[in-house]
């Protein structure tokens, strides 16, 4: 645990009022904190919100998602592109990015670091996310590939380093996002970041030409107004920020926010028909497979961090004593996992106050 966190966290503790010395009081119960995403396994009849099933509460988010729109024009993800969820592709170092199409005009975009789509519909293009380091490279990849021209841009979430290009587009783009990505923009203020003028609150449907992707807000699962971009036809997925595939968590699980909506995002996202997801970072794409791995990671850190509660006796520095018991013990379970050694003790730091004061 760095000194910061320290500064930052003890006074958070004190003004809590939670001691140390009442840690035999605090210990969580497991898996209720686990229940805010259930286990894979779990029925949905067996999952528990607060002190009751979920069953017993009428709440929309419980409910599997059904693509609301069909396209009838035949779109389909390529059975080659399944190679580049183990495989990155090959940048060109002069370009300084490769664009490639995935499926029926649409397109996977990445630096090796960042990731973004867009389709062409023959109406224009649809730009999901615009990556701040990016910037021109965008324009010039999906000049590489169509002469249409941008005409919408959706916001996955408010960050500027995967939305921080935005503003180099037609002026009569439109930009689509939750409304609370909306209202932050807004404050915001910042020209590189147009206030959206389309939002919605739950779920959106755009169809532009050809082409059709539905829209979801499952909850802030990372930061705020995060959305998934579906192609029902591609049986592509876009969610940025929730996990990188086949490697561990950045620092403090990405930064998250709320750490129940960020594991009961996996399960709703797991719940849709999907064979790709878009997950913002990385060189190569990600499967459900390595969506349910993050999920199970995850997991096992608050499994860690409660161990450690459970083993670790008041100190001077109690909170930093359990955050690194927790890192120890995930260093020990995942040795060979991509960057598993750049961020355990931040990942703890998050699941120990997760499992202690949510
Ligand atoms: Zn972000």
């Amino acid at each position: 645990m760095n000194s910061l966190s320290v500064i930052v966290l003890i006074p958070l503790i004190l003004s809590l009022g939670i001691m140390p010395s009442l840690q035999s009081e605090i210990i969580p119960n497991a898996e209720a904190l686990k229940s805010q995403g259930n286990s894979l396994s779990e029925t949905n009849s067996k999952k528990v919100c607060g002190d009751r099933l979920c069953s017993e509460i009428p709440d929309d988010k419980n409910e599997v998602k059904k693509p609301a729109v069909m396209t009838t024009v035949k779109k389909e993800l390529f059975p080659s592109t399944m190679d580049y969820t183990v495989n990155a592709p090959e940048i060109d170092p002069e370009k300084g990015y490769a664009v490639i199409e995935i499926g029926d005009d649409l397109y996977w975009i990445t630096d090796g670091t960042y990731q973004m789509m867009f389709l062409t519909t023959g109406e224009g293009v649809i730009v999901v996310d615009a990556p701040m380091g990016l910037g021109d490279k965008i324009q010039q990849a999906i000049s590489d590939v169509t002469s249409e021209k941008v005409t919408h841009l959706i916001y996955t979430h408010i960050h500027k380093d995967h939305v921080g290009s935005a503003s180099l587009f037609p002026n009569d783009t439109i930009y689509i996002s939750h409304v609370d990505t909306a209202k932050h923009l807004a404050m915001k203020n910042d020209p590189q970041r147009p206030v959206p003028t389309i939002t919605f609150d739950d779920q959106y449907t755009l169809m532009v030409g050809d082409q059709v992707l539905e829209l979801y807000y499952f909850g802030p699962f990372h930061s705020k107004g995060d959305i998934v971009i579906y192609s029902p036809a591609h049986k592509v997925m876009m969610a940025v920020d929730l996990f990188h595939p086949n490697a561990a968590p950045f620092q403090y699980f990405g930064i998250a926010r709320d750490m129940g909506e960020h594991i009961a995002a996996h399960d709703q996202i797991l719940a849709m028909d999907w064979d790709i997801i878009i997950s913002g970072h990385e060189p190569i794409l990600g499967t459900p497979e390595h969506l349910k791995f993050n999920k199970e990671f995850t997991l096992q850190v608050l499994d860690n961090a409660i161990a450690a509660m459970q083993m670790t006796q008041p100190s001077a520095d109690y909170f930093g004593d359990l955050a690194n018991k927790c890192a120890d013990l995930t260093l020990e379970q995942y040795p060979d996992l991509k960057d598993i050694e750049a961020y355990p003790v931040e990942n703890c730091v998050t699941m120990v106050f997760y499992a202690m004061i949510d």
